[in-house]
């Protein structure tokens, strides 16, 4: 694979054939051809701004919603989240929350600070970004809902203040702007409602008893069709503990695969394939998948 951006003079650092799997929670995924972790906003800015405009981007949160193609990503992958981490209260009910801050810190802070509803953020291991990306949801609650303006930049390097009406946000989907990324959200929770620790905790305790968490996933595969529940129509279907290669139908949570025993992704992606034909044959649902899929099948 060619390295691009050699020429390219950084305060940050980039890396050459970055393995994905090492930036993923399932564990998978070839090399990013160039994978560039900027040091401040001024450096990634004019780090786009030089970079040739034939070259793609990708950001990166930090890979818990994400297949990688075990040939890789071509071009460079961003990941800024150890320097998007700021997170501060703006006045009595905002609070502005850099992109790569884990969104279980943003959960746990909001609560110190007795803002709410804040807890549902606890239940997303990723980070602001990624949530923002994909409408991340749990326990009733989704991120838009609380989203009264963001910060993004520009594949040209760009700055711009934007509002929720700039986007089109659906269940576990967001379009707005094309080629541009989010660099922080300004939050606003509501007057009157006490967040809590133990309402937090609580949440936990059913994820851990209900969901595979410790082996590696991606949480749910699919997204909920209309009134009913992916799970159940894949549990119904018999595909509980179904494997291809490494990658397994968990018995714990059937809308999560796992990866079992060393698979990769071209056995993750299959096993979702197989699992959306059978559950349009025996139930007539077509389900769509939450998760995204990136990059290059391998040669
Ligand atoms: C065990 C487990 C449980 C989970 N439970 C839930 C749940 O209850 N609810 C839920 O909604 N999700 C859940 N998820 C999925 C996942 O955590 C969320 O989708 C999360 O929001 C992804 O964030 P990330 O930082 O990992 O993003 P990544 O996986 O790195 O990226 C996901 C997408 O977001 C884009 N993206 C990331 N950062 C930015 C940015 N700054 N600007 C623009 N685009 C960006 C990427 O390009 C990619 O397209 C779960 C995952 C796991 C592993």
């Amino acid at each position: 694979m060619m390295a691009v951006a050699r020429d390219i003079h950084v305060q940050g650092e980039l890396r050459y054939g970055e393995p994905m799997s090492r930036h993923t929670s399932w564990r998978v995924g070839g090399p990013a051809e160039t994978f560039f972790l900027p040091a401040s906003i001024d450096d990634l800015s004019a780090f786009l701004a030089e970079l040739d405009t034939s070259t793609p981007v990708f950001w990166h949160g930090v890979g818990s919603n994400l297949l990688v193609r075990d040939g890789g990503i071509r071009g460079v992958v961003v990941s800024a989240t150890k320097m998007l981490r700021k997170l501060e209260r703006v006045d009595g009910y905002r609070v502005r929350a850099g992109a790569g801050l884990p969104c279980t810190q943003l959960a746990r802070q909001c609560i110190r600070w007795g803002l709410g509803p804040s807890e549902f953020f606890a239940g997303i291991p990723g980070t602001v970004g990624g949530a923002l990306a994909m409408n991340a949801g749990a326990h009733g609650g989704e991120t838009w809902e609380r989203v009264e303006s963001v910060r993004t930049i520009n594949r040209a390097g760009e700055f711009f203040q934007r509002a929720p009406s700039e986007y089109s946000v659906g269940y576990r989907n967001v379009t707005g702007p094309a080629n541009e990324w989010f660099l922080e959200g300004l939050f606003r929770f509501e007057p009157g409602v006490e967040p809590s620790m133990e309402t937090l905790n609580d949440m936990l305790e059913r994820r851990k008893a209900t969901q595979p968490l410790g082996l590696p996933s991606c949480g749910s595969v699919f997204r909920n069709p209309p009134g009913d529940y992916s799970a159940r129509l894949i549990e119904a279907a018999g595909l509980k503990g179904h494997r291809i290669g490494g990658a397994e139908v968990s018995g714990k949570h059937a809308n999560f695969i796992i990866n079992r025993d060393n698979a990769t992704a071209a056995d993750i992606e299959a096993l979702i394939d197989f699992v959306r034909r059978t559950v349009l044959e025996k139930h007539g649902v077509e389900l769509v998948h939450e998760v995204r899929i990136v990059g290059e099948e391998a040669a």
